[in-house]
């Protein structure tokens, strides 16, 4: 079982102000709508419009000046679909080494891919997930130039609709040395919430990380909710239901943010136009303040799964 262990807190507090001035909202949005845009056909994995998407993000990362996560950012795998033939989908990874011990990494994901096109209907796929992989790109930005204490690799994921594929074939055979992947911080829906809620789910099999994530909650904009961890709750439990879910089973600590399902949950409806930038681009900001926080606690946060 896990052992516990008492995390260090090292907090630090920053205004929502000046935390508005951590990463280039403009940008933020202007890459959702462009991957949410019927130019992209839906991002399904190996169609003309995933292949798009991918490409869109691996020049994102590139002229952000990220390096590469290995040889390139592009990572190429296989997997079999629902009918038994064999697919290929891309994973896009670039890496920003730590300044004060680079051996460990905080990987943080979002998948980039969606279903496509269903009977003629482009499936935009706004809030699931270009919201999150439009964040990789504002995170990525903000820590080239806050230099993390260690690596974070910055992971948009393929075939995540099709089986959390993506996912796994990182976990199968990542860009890093796979003893130092310390945590998965996964973004999965963060754009839309009529309630303005939150979630960061995780903590239920990770309590060590609770204390830490609590200190998020003061002075919000919107809501930092705690839950759908618990396992028989149905589809209410979301541990494996995206791409942290191969990370969770190698024992590696993680958390996912994401909202409540929504009418434009996996409908034609999941559109640029129904997203909330508001509450958007302060849910960039609690990631943000999450991953800063986490990064500064690496050291404890390995120790969780130390058997
Ligand atoms: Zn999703």
């Amino acid at each position: 079982m896990h052992r516990r262990i008492s995390l260090v807190l090292l907090l630090f507090f920053t205004t929502s102000s000046a935390a508005q001035n951590r990463f280039d909202a403009a940008r933020l949005l202007t890459d959702l709508r462009t991957l949410s845009s019927d130019d992209f056909e839906g991002r399904d994995t190996g169609t003309p419009g995933g292949i798009r998407a991918r490409d869109y993000l691996a020049s994102a990362f590139d002229s952000i000046g990220m390096e590469a996560c290995g040889s390139d950012f592009l990572h190429r795998f296989m997997f079999s679909g629902r009918d038994d033939s064999t697919y290929e989908g891309t994973n896009v990874i670039g890496l920003i080494p730590g300044a004060e011990n680079p051996d460990l990494y905080l990987v943080v994901t979002a998948h980039y891919d969606h279903v496509g096109i269903r009977n003629g209907e482009i499936y935009n796929g706004a809030d699931d997930n270009a919201s999150g992989a439009a964040a990789l790109v504002a995170v990525a930005n903000h820590f080239l130039n806050h230099r993390p204490a260690h690596s974070i690799v910055i992971a948009a994921f393929d075939a995540e609709e099709k089986g959390l594929w993506g996912a796994q074939d990182f976990i199968n055979d990542p860009c890093v040395p796979k003893d130092g992947i310390s945590m998965n911080v996964n973004m999965d829906m963060i754009s839309r919430s009529a309630a303005r809620e939150l979630y960061v789910a995780g903590t239920g099999h990770y309590p060590e990380l609770l204390p830490l994530l609590s200190n998020l909650r003061e002075n919000r904009p919107l809501t930092l909710l705690f839950g759908h961890d618990t396992p028989g709750t149905g589809r209410d439990d979301w541990t494996y239901a995206s791409d942290h879910g191969p990370f969770h089973r190698e024992g590696i600590p993680f958390v996912v943010f994401s909202v409540e399902e929504h009418p434009g949950f996996h409908r034609p409806g999941d559109d640029f136009e129904y997203i909330d930038a508001a509450f958007y681009l302060d849910a960039v900001d609690v990631i943000l303040d999450a991953l800063v926080l986490l990064d500064r606690n690496l050291e404890a946060i390995r120790l969780i799964n130390e058997r």
